[in-house]
């Protein structure tokens, strides 16, 4: 990555449309950044690592920490609450790693509320037919929980405006090199309009 100001980019969009695969692809390519790791309330499903994908916490716990003011944002996603831990991030930049979370649509305003120098990516799907095909292979065969996911997804959609930047996750290395080039050209751009710009930025 190009030198110059820590980043918080948040990678969003509706349920299904990508946002895992683009992150998962976008951090094997950019050295010096690094994922936020939520909390969730939700099970850890088979292979996931404590600490590594999510660190898993009970309602309580989670409710605590989202009170103390702990958390960037939280947002309830499928019944589950998701959170991204203020201290963690605080870290990472700290130690000058730009900062990729990847939440849903909710979340990523709520980011953008409480630190508006954060670089806000919607992931948009290439139709319709796509978004519904990639929501339907993950994780549950139950028609009732789609068609709500469906129906919320395209309904987040319409989100897509407040966003800083949109980008169609259709063929994959296109969309993560889309990503990468945002992410290079706000790091340059704050790099060396900071200081004319004053304090504005994460
Ligand atoms: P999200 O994290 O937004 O819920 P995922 O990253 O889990 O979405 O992707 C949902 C599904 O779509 C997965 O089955 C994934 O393999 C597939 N998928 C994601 N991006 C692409 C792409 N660019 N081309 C084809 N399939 C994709
Ligand atoms: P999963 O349980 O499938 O890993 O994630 C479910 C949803 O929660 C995804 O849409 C993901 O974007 C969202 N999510 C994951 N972490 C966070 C977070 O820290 N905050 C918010 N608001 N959403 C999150």
């Amino acid at each position: 990555m190009a030198e110059g100001e820590v980043l918080i980019v948040v990678i969003s969009g509706p349920s299904g449309v990508g946002k895992s695969t683009v992150a998962e692809t976008v951090l094997e390519k950019a050295p010096g950044l690094v994922r936020s790791v939520s909390l969730t309330t939700r099970n850890p499903r088979p292979g996931d690592v404590d600490g590594e994908d999510y660190h898993f916490v009970s309602p309580e716990e989670f409710a605590a920490r989202r009170d103390e003011g702990g958390l960037l944002e939280w947002a309830e996603v499928h019944g589950n609450l998701y959170g991204t831990e203020v201290k963690q991030v605080e870290r990472q930049l700290a130690g000058g790693r730009s900062v990729l979370l990847e939440i849903d649509v909710q979340g990523g305003r709520s980011v953008k509320t409480a630190r508006p120098g954060a670089v806000l990516i919607f992931l948009l799907p290439p139709s319709d037919e796509i978004l519904e095909t990639r929501l339907r292979g993950r994780g549950t065969d139950d028609e009732d929980v789609i068609l709500k996911r469906l129906a919320n997804a395209r309904r987040e959609l319409e989100s897509a405006e407040c966003y800083d930047y949109r980008v169609v996750n259709d063929e994959l290395d296109r969309c993560v090199s889309e990503v990468l080039g945002i992410i290079r050209v706000e790091s340059m751009r704050r790099g060396t309009d900071g200081a004319k710009r004053g304090t504005e930025g994460v």
